[in-house]
């Protein structure tokens, strides 16, 4: 803590800093502690939860509000900054405190940024860090990069889409943490940035640096050939922006197939949300659980995170799905060698992060450790995988597990065999392998050996026996001698200090030792920082190689992981071909299946080429529609994600683009009224799809009034039938578009089974044929606990809402009943009728002459006509 006085030069200094790193919160080093000033005060102070002090600056006593972070805690702390989305500057103290001649000199030793971290105590965990840069297109379709500088992988290319909604599809499975945009034409904040924003609450925004020049792209990044010029700005953006945060690493980067050599399966953002693949559609739900979640039996961090890219990257290839399918297989087959392959996986540490960090320089030495027997497991995996007749996947992947040439040999040799953080007394380095750092340590023992020998030989001769040698920070070495004994203190000892009980002293003896000492561990630091970092320009040379066998690692235990799946669930594996098939014998929902249990009811999809491809889903609320909806969507990307999938038989087609609404009541409460929202969704996905694209719309035309509604509905649903062809699933509340449903060719209704016993109804959740035009409402408000009265009342009114329907007497649907003046009947407010329905009912107009009839009429209408109504009808 600085003294008052000392606070305004110290300020001054502060607000260089600052102004010579706008936009980042500069953390400034103050002796133990991490400070900063005014306002960042109050915002480090909310944002972390730290106490704000103030503290007066000058004379007049105008205080300056401070907030600070210990320095051995700051990375926890830098890890909550960059998660809320902040760019911190690291301003530390850059000469030793007690030689500067007034203000200590700082400077910033390190710019940390959400998509620039490589430190695990910072990321969190071991998902995915993606930065990234989309050029936003004036017209036309955008291009992006991302990349995850924690594992060397680097994706680009067009967007998904024309407009920002194809640039925000393309994004969606990055998450990204940091984007840099850039938008075409003049500057200014792209209009793409609200979007962001909304989409990623927390994410950090900055608009592009300039891009840097095609030769100055290192070589894993240097676009071979035909790619797109909107993709490759963004490429060079991209690694402008790393040249100046993380330059170490840039030279590492290199490009990989996001596709796996095929198409990828299109999923935009509103159908990763609302499938729940890989974040609960409620992310404050803690309890929200995802695919990824259910399928995450990993063991390992790259395969944690090759599992989660699979499942929001699913493929649209059938030759790349089969060689995944093929090598899961084959990896059910081996059976009983999977557990022990599972658990020498999870010894594996996370490769990739350690490769990176050995490049940003942030690595421990126990981590290289780790880092070389990882390698070797990971190297003996492989041998065991390569077998006879494998299937194609699995010898190449055997062959990427191969550890790099030489790394394991030279690590082996060069680190002890256990590696220690704090450098203990072997040291960094295994004997023999930096003789430098040997002498000194040699040197250092021979010293401090015959500091002990001094210590003995004064004891003897001054007699003398509790003489000590001892150290501290201020003096260095001294000897101690204890207020009894000062006057046997020889005449070669030199006063140095007086403390409580003793006085301390040297000698030029002692001082001979100790400088032999301070210099040989003086020795051993620069020796060793030389000798390590020698160690890491060779390691860095394998570092694309680690990040290679990393993300090998990773997808042999994403592929174990299914297999593993597949054989203690009971999966199966299904067949993916290029037909229009879409049909699951018992498929389950692969979530709420593992939640309920026996208690999940399975359900068949039948959507067979050249015959129905859309189905319309009536029922009440709770019977089932939405889970299903849901089900056939998430067999569908477990399938092209080459997952075995929780059915007894599926066959499917490969889809090329999949499309879910669910609800539409996403941006309700932003502005848009929801029938708005819906629409311009429905709009979205009539423009992108075709005829391989699956269209799952729950709710058709819910957000407006009954006819618009109703209209708009069968239109896109006639639409999507004759015009698209897609494959959709549709669930309405609209029983009225049943009928026209029958009209279609390729659509056929169905509904989910309902018993309905003494206590209410109970739902079968079982799919069956046909439409169904009972709602149940009131007994699904009952389950919902509304109150009984009012229940009553629903009931009165229902009743007579249904008598008052006419009830057409086709071949097709006798009893059905279509509401008609619904609105009418719920307008004239009263439950109860009208005393003049009763005599109109009871009146004989047959028996009535033409007086008593005109006089009948009249009286009734004047009954019927409210007392201060309106009056100007009578005459
Ligand atoms: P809807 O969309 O028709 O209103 P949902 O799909 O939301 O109905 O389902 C309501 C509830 O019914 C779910 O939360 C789930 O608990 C249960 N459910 C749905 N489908 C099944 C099924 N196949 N087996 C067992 N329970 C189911
Ligand atoms: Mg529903």
């Amino acid at each position: 803590m600085p003294d008052p006085g000392a606070l305004t030069p110290l300020l001054e200094q502060y607000e260089g800093v600052k102004a010579r790193y706008p936009g980042h919160l500069v953390l400034f080093r103050v002796g133990d502690f991490y400070e900063t000033f005014g306002e960042d005060a109050r915002l480090l102070a909310r944002e972390l939860d730290v106490v704000l002090t103030a503290r007066s600056a000058d004379a007049q006593g105008v205080r300056t509000p401070m907030a600070g972070v210990p320095h051995h805690a700051v990375e926890t702390y830098l890890g909550r900054l960059v998660q809320k989305g902040y760019k911190v500057a690291l301003c530390d103290q850059v000469e030793d405190a007690r030689f500067a001649k007034g203000l200590v000199r700082r400077e910033v030793t390190r710019v940390v940024t959400p998509g620039t971290v490589v430190e695990d105590r910072i990321l969190g965990g071991p998902e995915h860090n993606f930065l990234a840069s989309i050029v936003v297109p004036a017209e036309g379709t955008g291009a992006y990069a991302a990349v995850d500088i924690t594992t060397g992988e680097w994706y680009h290319g067009l967007a998904d889409g024309p407009g920002h909604e194809g640039l925000l599809s393309s994004l969606a499975a990055f998450h990204p943490r940091e984007v840099l945009w850039s938008a075409a034409g003049k500057g200014g904040v792209a209009p793409i940035v609200p979007a962001l924003r909304r989409e990623y609450p927390s994410v950090r925004l900055e608009p592009a640096p300039e891009p840097i020049s095609e030769a100055e792209l290192p070589a894993g990044l240097r676009s071979e050939s035909g790619v797109a010029a909107g993709v490759a700005e963004a490429d060079r953006r991209l690694a402008a922006y790393l040249r100046a945060t993380q330059p170490r690493l840039l030279p590492y980067l290199a490009v990989v197939d996001r596709a796996a050599g095929g198409r990828r399966l299109i999923l935009d953002a509103k159908t990763l949300r609302h499938l729940e693949i890989n974040r609960p559609m409620n992310p404050d739900d803690p309890k929200g659980v995802t695919l990824l979640g259910t399928w995450d039996e990993t063991v390992s961090a790259p395969g944690r995170r090759t599992l989660a890219f699979w499942l929001t990257n699913p493929l649209a290839d059938v030759a790349a799905i089969a060689a995944r399918q093929d090598a899961v297989q084959a990896l059910v087959e081996r059976g009983a060698v999977l557990a022990d392959w599972r658990a020498r996986l999870r010894s594996v540490p996370d490769l990739g992060r350690i490769a990176s960090r050995v490049a940003g320089r942030r690595v421990r030495p126990a981590e290289l450790g780790s880092l070389r027997s990882g390698l070797e497991t990971a190297q003996a995996l492989g041998d065991e995988l390569r077998a006879d007749g494998e299937p194609a996947r699995l010898a190449t992947l055997a062959g990427a597990l191969r550890a790099p040439n030489g790394l394991v040999e030279f690590l082996a040799a060069a680190l002890p065999e256990s590696s220690v953080d704090a450098s203990g007394p072997d040291g960094l380095f295994r004997p023999g392998h930096a003789p430098d750092v040997d002498r000194w340590r040699d040197a250092e023992r021979d010293a401090v050996a015959e500091m002990a020998a001094l210590e003995r030989t004064e004891q003897e001769a001054s007699g003398i026996r509790t003489l000590k040698v001892g150290y501290n920070q201020v003096f260095g070495y001294y000897f101690e001698v204890t207020k009894p004994h000062l006057a046997r203190v020889p005449p070669h000892f030199r006063r140095r200090q007086t403390v409580a009980q003793a006085e301390r002293f040297t000698s030029d003896r002692l001082e001979e030792i100790e400088h032999r000492i301070l210099e040989s561990r003086e020795g051993i630091r620069t020796a060793e920082a030389a000798r390590w970092e020698e160690l890491l320009n060779e390691v860095d040379r394998h570092v694309p190689a680690v990040h290679r066998v990393s993300r090998a690692v990773g997808e042999l235990d994403a592929l174990v992981t299914f297999a593993h799946l597949a054989q203690s669930r009971g999966y199966v594996r299904p067949t993916v071909d290029d037909s229009s098939a879409l049909v699951v014998r018992d498929g389950r929902h692969p979530v709420l299946d593992r939640l309920l249990g026996e208690a999940f009811v399975p359900n068949d999809t039948d959507l067979e080429p050249d015959g129905r491809r859309m189905l319309v889903l009536t029922g009440p609320n709770m019977s089932g529609k939405s889970t299903y909806m849901r089900q056939v969507g998430l067999l569908v990307v477990l399938a092209q994600a080459g997952s075995f999938v929780p059915a007894k038989f599926a066959r499917i087609g490969l889809v090329t683009q999949l499309f879910t609404r669910m609800g539409f009541t996403d941006e309700i409460g932003r502005g848009k009224s929801s029938f708005m929202v819906e629409m311009s969704e429905v709009a979205e996905i009539l423009r992108a799809a075709d005829d391989r694209s699956l269209i799952l719309l729950d709710e058709v035309g819910r957000g407006t009034s009954t006819f618009d509604g109703l209209a708009i509905a069968w239109a896109t649903l006639r639409h999507i039938h004759d015009a698209t062809r897609a494959r959709s699933l549709l669930a309405t509340h609209y029983h009225q578009l049943t009928d026209l449903v029958r009209s279609l060719a390729a659509a056929e209704n169905a509904h989910f089974a309902v018993r309905e016993g003494p206590d209410g109804i109970v739902f079968l959740h079982r799919l069956v044929p046909g439409a169904t035009d009972r709602s149940y409402g009131v007994h699904v408000a009952r389950l919902a606990g509304l109150p009984e009265g009012l229940l009553a009342e629903a009931e009165r009114l229902l009743k007579r809402l249904e008598s008052e329907s006419v009830v057409p007497a086709t071949s097709k649907g006798a009893g059905r009943r279509t509401p008609r003046f619904t609105q009418a009947v719920l307008l004239s407010g009263s439950a109860d009728e009208h005393p003049v329905v009763d005599e109109l009912r009871r009146l004989d107009p047959d028996r009535l002459t033409g007086e008593e009839a005109s006089r009948t009429l009249r009286e009734l209408k004047r009954r019927a006509t409210p007392p201060a109504g309106p009056a100007e009808d009578e005459r």
